[in-house]
């Protein structure tokens, strides 16, 4: 099923103070074909997506999620909407064992051109400009669009290395690891880490 690459990050980065970057909808959450989650009801964590998330959380040092929510600019939720969401999510997140130490997000339209909306990087550096004491170069993104995958790229050019996991039934050549959801992409990390 996969890679190409090995889980290569599983223990290269062992003592350095690195990020995962997590994409939200279609990777934690369910997506909602041409809408928005815009509620906590509206929330699903896809199956799996929470013990995933707990055994990420003895791997990375940080685990910041970095999510277009346009819904915003297009007023179809409202800012207030979002942060209570997220904070629900996060609650959800920590009751099973996980961590999110933080969640960036981009509430632009798209016309904007706005510097945060990926595939522009804007989040995660916002995020690392604010963090210095996190190695950017060792940087890891996960998303499950093509979107996502230009973003951890255009992170690379930037910090000098981002390695890049696409979510999705696909292998993405341009991902130097495919797993079908973050569950299958956590098991492959504890079974590097077995060996
Ligand atoms: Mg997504
Ligand atoms: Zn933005």
């Amino acid at each position: 099923m996969l890679p190409t690459t090995a889980p290569a990050a599983a223990d290269a980065h062992a003592g350095t103070n690195w990020c995962l970057f997590l994409d939200r909808d279609g990777v934690i959450n369910t997506r909602i074909m041409g809408g928005y989650v815009r509620s906590w009801s509206e929330f699903t964590f896809v199956p799996g997506a929470l013990d995933a998330l707990a055994a990420l959380a003895t791997w990375a040092p940080r685990i910041v999620v970095v999510t277009n929510q346009q819904g915003i600019g297009k007023a179809l939720m409202s800012l207030d909407d979002l942060v209570a969401l997220h904070a629900q999510m996060t609650e959800a997140v920590a009751a099973a064992g996980g961590r999110i130490d933080a969640i960036e997000f981009c509430p632009h339209l798209d016309a904007a051109g706005c510097v945060c909306r990926k595939p522009r990087p804007g989040m995660a550096t916002r995020y690392l400009d604010a963090h210095p004491e996190v190695v950017g170069a060792a940087s890891v993104m996960v998303g499950d669009t093509d979107s996502d995958i230009e973003m951890g790229h255009r992170l690379a050019a930037i910090t000098g290395g981002c390695h890049t996991v696409r979510i999705g039934e696909k292998v993405d050549q341009r991902a130097d690891e495919t797993h079908p959801d973050l569950a299958a992409f956590a098991a492959s990390l504890e079974a590097a880490r077995r060996r």
